[in-house]
């Protein structure tokens, strides 16, 4: 890698790494504050997956207008991060300009897509644009009747992202009782770390984001496909969600959707998630403090098996917030079932000191929130200040 762009991707990664503490610092100085939103640019896309419910063939994009609006909105809630989805986002010929208003307000932009689009010049433009993570659904290594989004057929594209993008890639595989070659998850997952990408691995979900058990030879590759990944902190090794589902047990967790996480669709109103559109159903320019309240507090029957991963990352958030010491004892317990050599970093070890050992911790938390200068969102309730705990 040139010495130029080597220098740039590891600015943006430090940069990343900031905003990413300080959406850490916000969710846990706040509970109702939502922390990621998924927005739907355009419903349209140009592939049509068999198991997906997600797309259509023939709608307009959103007009940009619409979409700042919305973006500023979310931003007015005080959410951290915006996940660009569809149908098919790079669809939309604005996309970039989407991209920058996300990133004028400081906030984490994210892209999910089939990727069949890419060209040097549009990764280039997202380069540009600000986009700090891609992440692309690879389902098998040939194309079949289920799915075109096939490690053959992107192959060039992802060569392209590795050597031209200075966002960060993730390259999703699939696992799920329907799935027919099981073995290709694995595959993907390799290429994708020799490519230098990060990879996860999805458990597939049915129209109500209900997932089920893994047959056994899945249930190995899933293990397989998760050592791969080694950062301490990454969500494979805390994601005692998907390891319940995987054996097909359910999970107890309280959904936050509607609160902690937004789902906007393309006609700009507020849902629980992809897969339960119509609650609440409320214009996100009407969305409101209130609202979020409620919806936090709203009990979820769909929750035991829900496979939707990201919104069971944002409820992790309310687990750490009222156990910090709990959770923080069970990421490096997981990380030893999965590495017996492995040894608490000293970034951790300091962590626990400053944040769960120290009496003088809500002193250093506060100072912490001063240093990333958090300030309290419009929504914020009355008489809360900023940098304080408020349940
Ligand atoms: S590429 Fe994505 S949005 Fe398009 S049909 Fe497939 S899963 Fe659905
Ligand atoms: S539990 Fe939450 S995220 Fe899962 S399907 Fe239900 S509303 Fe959606």
């Amino acid at each position: 890698m040139p010495v130029g762009k080597s220098l740039r991707v590891r600015l943006r990664a430090i940069d990343r790494r900031r905003r990413e503490v300080r959406m850490f610092a916000a969710a846990m100085q706040q509970r109702a504050r939502p922390v990621l939103a998924q927005i739907i640019p355009i419903r349209r896309c140009n592939l049509a997956c068999s198991y997906c419910n997600e797309f259509d063939h023939s709608s307009e994009p959103v007009p940009l207008s619409e979409m700042l609006v919305r973006i500023d909105k979310l931003a007015a809630l005080g959410v951290s991060v915006v996940t660009i989805s569809g149908g098919e986002p790079l669809l939309h010929p604005q996309l970039e300009d989407i991209i920058c208003r996300i990133r004028h307000h400081g906030v984490i932009a994210t892209l999910i897509s089939n990727a069949y689009l890419l060209s040097p010049q549009r990764i280039q433009a997202l380069n540009d644009a600000g986009l700090d993570y891609l992440q692309i659904s690879i389902d098998n290594v040939e194309p079949d009747d289920t799915s075109k989004k096939s490690l053959r057929v992107l192959e060039r594209k992802l060569e392209w992202l590795a050597r031209d993008a200075e966002f960060s890639v993730t390259i999703n595989s699939v696992l799920g009782v329907a799935v027919k070659d099981p073995e290709d998850a694995l595959t993907v997952a390799r290429r994708a770390r020799a490519l230098g990408f990060h990879s996860t691995v999805g458990i597939a979900h049915d129209g109500a984001g209900q997932s089920h058990a893994l047959p056994e030879r899945q249930f190995s590759i899933y293990q397989e496909i998760r050592r791969l990944e080694t950062g301490v902190f990454s969500f494979a090794h805390y994601d005692r969600f998907q390891e319940n589902l995987v054996r097909g047990l359910p999970n107890a967790w309280h959904c936050r959707a509607g609160a902690r996480f937004l789902y906007i669709c393309e006609d700009g109103l507020v849902h629980w998630c992809s897969q339960q559109r119509g609650h609440p159903g409320i214009p996100l320019v009407d969305y409101k403090h209130e609202d979020i309240e409620q919806q936090y507090a709203i009990v979820k029957e769909c929750a035991p098996f829900c496979g939707i991963s990201c919104v069971q990352q944002t409820a992790m958030l309310d687990e750490i917030r009222e156990n910090p010491r709990g959770m923080l004892q069970q990421l490096i317990e997981r990380r030893r079932g999965t590495d017996p050599n492995f040894r608490t970093p000293l970034l951790l070890r300091f962590i626990a000191w400053a944040f769960l050992e120290n009496p003088r911790a809500r002193a250093l938390q506060k100072a912490f929130v001063r240093l990333l200068g958090l300030h309290s969102t419009k929504t914020q309730p009355r008489g809360a200040a900023a940098g304080t705990l408020n349940r």
